[in-house]
């Protein structure tokens, strides 16, 4: 028999460990102290490399200090090239309020999100390839990995496509699609994601389309099986934990800034490096649509 005492935690229950790791994470999970238009512009880069992009399509905005404004990407630049310096402030009308340039007149359904969730403070909305696929082909998205858990009951699927979304209709379709969820799958068109800070946003867009991906894999190859919705609620609580939220977005953030750096991309003076992906690059053509 072994001398050794047995360790205290051994005899602790899974809710108790779980609120201990979590205690732990506040107290030693640290991140970077980012302002908020720097946030916004590693999301870009990260949502680059995980093939966010596509085109000029997709934008990205987070509240403003102001009410009623929120920052938001440049029309013209693609994900890869906004940077803090050349975000816009705007208003619901999408009146330029900061920055040089117009928003992507498609940013109208955001400012009908932000006034139907005041605990909404970053909306992400791309056309990611695996999302995409399974818009097209009117399928929700079923969570049944672990990871993905995160999207566990959170994700609704709208299931006719209202058209672009520049008018104030497809708005209101749009936020009451999203209803009080954290994403949702536009069909015919693509994501969008709604949480209350930029790097909840972002990791949960990374997650869709990880996930999309994984449920087009394995529906070819078998019967995908549901989980129990009572361990799937606690892993989606478990996952979207703050500190290892913003934990993974600083991570995702850097791993964006290495690649630039590895490809020898431009770095800009005293910020972050120019993110890039050719590692992943498959030759993705042009889109024909810009929202
Ligand atoms: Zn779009």
């Amino acid at each position: 028999m072994s001398s050794e005492s047995t360790p205290s935690t051994f005899s602790m229950g899974k809710v108790d460990l779980v609120e201990l790791a979590n205690q732990r994470a506040k107290d030693h999970l640290k991140v970077p102290d980012l302002s908020l238009r720097d946030k916004v512009a590693a999301a870009c880069h990260i949502l680059f490399q995980h093939r966010h992009d596509s085109g000029l399509a997709g934008q990205i905005s987070a509240r403003g200090e102001q009410a009623g404004t929120y920052w938001t990407q440049c029309l013209g630049l693609g994900f890869d090239e906004t940077e803090a310096g050349n975000l816009l402030l705007v208003d619901a009308d999408l009146n330029v309020l900061e920055g040089d340039g117009m928003a992507n007149p498609a940013n109208r359904f955001h400012s009908w999100i932000y006034q139907a969730r005041p605990d909404v403070n970053c909306i992400v909305h791309t056309h990611p390839m695996h999302v995409c696929a399974l818009s097209i082909i009117g399928q929700p998205l079923v969570v049944a990995q672990m990871d993905a858990c995160m999207l566990f009951d959170d994700v609704e699927f709208l299931a006719d496509w209202p058209g672009i979304p520049v008018g104030n209709n497809e708005g209101e379709i749009i936020s009451r699609a999203l209803g009080a969820k954290r994403a949702a799958i536009l069909a015919h068109h693509g994501l969008v994601v709604a949480c209350s800070s930029v790097e909840e946003s972002c990791v949960v867009a990374l997650q869709c389309e990880r996930a999309a991906r994984m449920q087009l894999l394995a529906s070819h190859a078998g019967e995908v099986r549901q989980l129990d919705p009572a361990l799937a609620k606690e892993a989606h609580d478990w996952t979207l934990n703050k500190q290892r939220t913003e934990a993974a977005f600083h991570y995702f953030a850097r791993r964006a800034a290495r690649a630039a750096r590895a490809a020898d991309r431009p770095v800009r003076q005293g910020g972050s490096a120019r993110p890039c992906r050719e590692d992943l690059h498959d030759g993705w053509g042009p889109p024909s649509m810009q929202a």
